[in-house]
């Protein structure tokens, strides 16, 4: 839901950055207010992902220029913990197994951090037990899930479910789910979205990643974003993303060639 005077809560300017020696970043800018979902589109490899990871705060990613606030402090200074506890949430592309940690016990530290953060008490296991059971419904996940270790053998829809099962316990207000339907199911999509539906609202924000329409057939983006090497190219309403599904991304490259040809052009050449 678009409301001009919702107050911001991430601001991205002009940012660069590169893994390793490689540029990935080369200048991105949005801005993102409570109560909006946003839609980043984009080829592999348009630097979806890295975006995701900088505002993660993923140490393999240096950020060369430009700045992130999230509710207007500077969130690049932040380790990625503290993102978490203030409340910037990172569903992964590919959730990570960890043998040897409960499922359940890892969900109670990671929310108990986030509560005392918002000033909430303490969970000890039996409080918590009954939040996550309750929380289980948002993804229609079988509570056997939560005596194993985390992702360990979990079936990419299972893990999908179990990061949105992660959001609906930790309560963030930026939200950013990198391509949560690829490798879903129809059901385990509708189950996913739904649960992303269920959790978005007029004081938190949701900016999903998503190579396909399919995603925002259920989740209503008010904004979509083309990404293109390294930049936001284009941005638009939800109809965007369905001129996407139609025609490809091949106009993107070529508005994209147009773009660079015009930026390494000399100011005499374009005189
Ligand atoms: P997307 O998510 O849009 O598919 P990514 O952000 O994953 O794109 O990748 C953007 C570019 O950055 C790609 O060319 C990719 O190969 C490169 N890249 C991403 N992560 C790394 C890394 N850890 N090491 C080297 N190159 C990387
Ligand atoms: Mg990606």
């Amino acid at each position: 839901m678009i409301r001009p005077d919702a107050p911001v809560l991430l601001e991205i300017r002009d940012l660069e950055a590169r893994v390793e020696d490689k540029a990935i970043l080369k200048g991105v800018n949005l801005t993102v207010r409570a109560g909006e979902i946003h839609a980043v589109m984009g080829r592999n490899g348009s630097g979806k992902s890295t975006l995701s990871k900088v505002l993660a705060g993923h140490p393999a990613y240096t950020v060369t220029a430009g700045s992130v606030t999230y509710r207007g402090d500077n969130l690049l200074e932040l380790d990625p913990e503290q993102r978490a506890r203030i409340g910037v949430f990172l569903g992964f592309q590919y959730p990570v197994e960890i043998p040897g940690v409960s499922n359940l016990e890892f969900l109670r530290v990671a929310t108990n951090a986030r509560r005392a953060e918002q000033g909430h008490e303490e969970l000890d296991t039996f409080a918590f037990e009954d939040l996550v059971r309750e929380r289980l419904q948002v993804v229609q996940m079988d509570p056997a899930f939560l005596e194993r270790s985390v992702n360990e053998g979990f079936s990419g829809g299972e893990k999908k479910r179990n990061e949105i099962l992660q959001m609906a316990l930790l309560d963030p207000l930026v939200a950013i789910l990198d391509e949560t339907d690829s490798g879903l199911d129809i059901d385990a999509l509708r189950i996913v979205a739904g649960g992303v539906n269920q959790l978005a609202n007029a004081d938190n924000a949701t900016l999903l990643i998503t190579h396909y329409q399919r995603l925002l057939d259920a989740i209503t983006p008010d904004y979509v974003h083309v990404m293109a090497a390294g930049r936001i190219l284009r941005t638009g309403g939800k109809e965007l993303a369905l001129e996407l599904e139609q025609r490809g991304y091949d106009w993107v490259d070529q508005e994209l060639a147009a773009l660079e040809a015009a930026q390494t052009r000399t100011p005499a050449e374009v005189a």
